[in-house]
């Protein structure tokens, strides 16, 4: 695509923005990309379904508009959904294919391949913060939350030497305590072990502190001479970095390696575009490559974290046992974060070796209580449920409540009546009375027919997480 295009783009959304405010506009549009413009047909692309439809559904015609407005040629949109043609194509690790299958309690088996020393020797000769030998792929449980930041950390892993480079910067963001550092260390781990590039991997305070102060003591020719050695920058927590001259360092760092074709790998608490300290230029640059964000671990993956971690755990004390309907209840009530599964965990393990009882659900229900959040999961009203369900399908509140049958709105209740179920602590009876007075068994079937669809539909249940992130923020 030619730089007219981009530069046409720009313009396009700067207009959207302008017209539906900057709410709207980052809550809708921010992750919205130009793929192509052809014989007067643009095409764009969204990361989801759910946004597809959505913007389809309320701003075609806006978005159609702006780009008239732009280019008089323009007659069609064309919105894609991206990352389904990335997800297909991932395979999932074989580790965890093999974990699927067990049942029960666990076997002490599954070990990844140990790290060796040598791995570690060149990030430590270039300077790097340390690592954790236990964060790596092998150890990093996929879900519908990280897939796609997960590939494309493998891809940077496993680039060769002289391979074009497919997306620079990679940019992962994501809250505390989902992973980032984890997945950053895997492709260090990973990427040195495979010894095609050297990767370094930097805290931006290392960066700060380290590498920066230590290239401006050297000669320019030093400063090139030390980034040729690296082939993989990798730099965690972006967002701490501070002070006018350390960003304009970062920023010369990231030009040359760039530049050069090599690869850079950044993790921060947000996306680019809010990183408010840094110049336009810098950030223009961040945004420019792959930005990707991880969301809340959802209890799949929960529950999959738990299940790894118990299985190394048992390494070093095989008779730490923790029946899966522990780990279910874990995986359910702690919802915060990744550190605060680890901390369970660990309680668990230093109750069962210090007292030497065996772990059950009751000593869990009692060693973990304080690590489930007393705010979560916050309290829904069902009529939140009812607007904000109606408002995603574009139904109103009292089709929910109708007998209507119609397809169009059969799905939306049901979603509603499960998510209801859910995130309330109402009874079936109670549900199907705020829904038009239906039978508790229609809400049953209704929660029953969701539950089962979310197993096998991705989008669908791609809708729910987002649905109920917006009823529980
Ligand atoms: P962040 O850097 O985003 O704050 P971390 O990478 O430090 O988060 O993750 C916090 C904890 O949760 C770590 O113990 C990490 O191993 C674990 N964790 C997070 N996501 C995953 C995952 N997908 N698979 C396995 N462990 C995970
Ligand atoms: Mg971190």
């Amino acid at each position: 695509m030619s730089n007219v295009d981009q530069e046409g783009w720009a313009r396009v959304k700067g207009r959207l923005r302008a017209e539906v405010g900057d709410d709207v506009y980052s809550s809708w549009f921010a992750r919205m990309d130009l793929e192509a413009i052809e014989d007067g047909t643009v095409r764009l692309s969204v990361p989801t379904r759910f946004l597809k439809s959505w913007i389809q559904s309320h701003y075609a015609e806006r978005v159609l508009a702006c780009w008239q407005a732009e280019q008089a040629q323009v007659g069609r949109i064309e919105l894609i959904v991206r990352s389904a043609v990335l997800r297909s194509a991932i395979v999932r690790p074989k580790a965890e294919i093999e974990r699927r299958g067990e049942t029960g309690h666990f076997g002490a088996n599954g070990h990844a391949r140990p790290l060796s020393a040598g791995d570690a020797g060149v990030h430590e000769a270039l300077g790097g913060s340390p690592l954790d030998p236990r964060l790596t792929f092998d150890t990093f449980m996929v879900g519908r939350s990280n897939t796609l930041a997960q590939a494309a950390a493998r891809q940077v892993a496993a680039a060769k030497r002289g391979d074009p480079v497919m997306f620079n910067p990679l940019y992962i963001h994501a809250g505390v305590g989902l992973g980032k550092t984890h997945l950053l260390q895997a492709i260090t781990w990973a990427g040195n072990a495979a010894g095609e590039r050297k990767v370094l991997y930097l805290t931006a305070e290392k960066f700060m502190y380290g590498f920066v102060s230590a290239l401006r003591t050297q000669t320019a020719l030093a400063f090139k001479e030390a980034l040729r050695g690296i082939g993989v920058l990798v730099i965690d927590d972006l967002q701490f970095l501070q002070g006018k001259s350390t960003q304009a360092e970062f920023c010369h760092t990231l030009n040359a390696l760039i530049d050069a074709g090599r690869q850079v790998v950044i993790a921060s608490d947000r996306p680019p575009s809010d990183l408010e300290s840094l110049d336009d230029r810098v950030r223009s640059r961040l945004a420019g490559g792959l930005v990707v964000e991880m969301g809340p671990l959802g209890e799949e993956l929960r529950f999959e974290i738990l299940k790894a971690r118990v299985m190394a755990a048992r390494s070093h004390h095989p008779s730490f046992d923790v029946p899966l309907t522990v780990l279910g209840y874990i995986a359910k009530t702690v919802t915060h974060n990744g550190r605060d599964l680890e901390g369970a965990l660990n309680r668990l393990l230093a109750h069962n070796k210090l007292t030497g009882h065996p772990v059950t659900l009751e000593m869990a229900e009692r060693e973990v209580r304080d690590l489930i959040r007393p705010q979560e999961p916050k309290r829904v009203k069902i009529e939140d449920i009812q607007r904000v369900v109606a408002r995603q399908y574009n139904v109103s509140r009292s089709d929910l409540l109708s007998s209507r049958r119609t397809a169009n709105v059969v799905r939306p209740r049901q979603v509603a009546m499960y998510l209801a179920k859910t995130l309330t602590l109402r009874s079936l009876p109670e549900i199907g009375r705020r829904f038009g007075g239906r039978d508790h068994t229609t809400v049953l079937h209704a929660v029953r027919k969701i539950e089962g669809l979310v197993g096998s539909d991705m989008a669908l249940a791609e809708e729910i997480e987002i649905l109920k992130r917006q009823l529980q923020e």
